[in-house]
């Protein structure tokens, strides 16, 4: 097995975003919904709320906010959360969509070129971060 440099193709450019390892030191977990879902939605804020400390929890949107094309509500963590909140809400999603991005100095490669999904994925309103 080859060991490669998790930094090599983690290139950003304001290095106070990342680690020593390149990677970001922030992530988003954005829990989608729509007014069938919003109940499952309100309870996986409130789960997590209970299961976690020292996560951000954003407001519950009922509208689109952002690029994001659901209802969406905001978890936001460190990377060393990371390898504990992610396979938590692969488990826990209860059939939400999850969409999941590095925060980095780059709004439009941390939507379009480095999200993880949970579930299905959606077209994201990216115009926004283009210049
Ligand atoms: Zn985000």
């Amino acid at each position: 097995m080859v060991k490669r440099n998790l930094s090599l193709n983690l290139e950003f450019r304001d290095p106070s975003m990342t680690t020593t390892t390149g990677l970001a030191s922030s992530y988003h977990a954005h829990i989608y919904f729509d007014a069938e879902s919003r109940d499952r939605a309100r309870a996986l804020r409130e789960l997590i709320s209970e299961t976690f400390e020292g996560l951000g929890i954003g407001r519950f949107h009922e509208k689109h906010v952002g690029p994001h094309p659901r209802w969406s509500c905001q978890i936001s963590f460190s990377l060393d959360m990371f390898a504990v909140i992610v396979p938590w809400l692969m488990v826990n999603r209860d059939g939400l969509i999850i969409f999941l991005h590095p925060v980095t100095d780059d709004d439009l490669a941390d939507h379009k070129d480095f999200p993880l999904w949970m579930g299905e994925i959606l077209p994201l309103g990216l115009d926004m971060f283009r210049k």
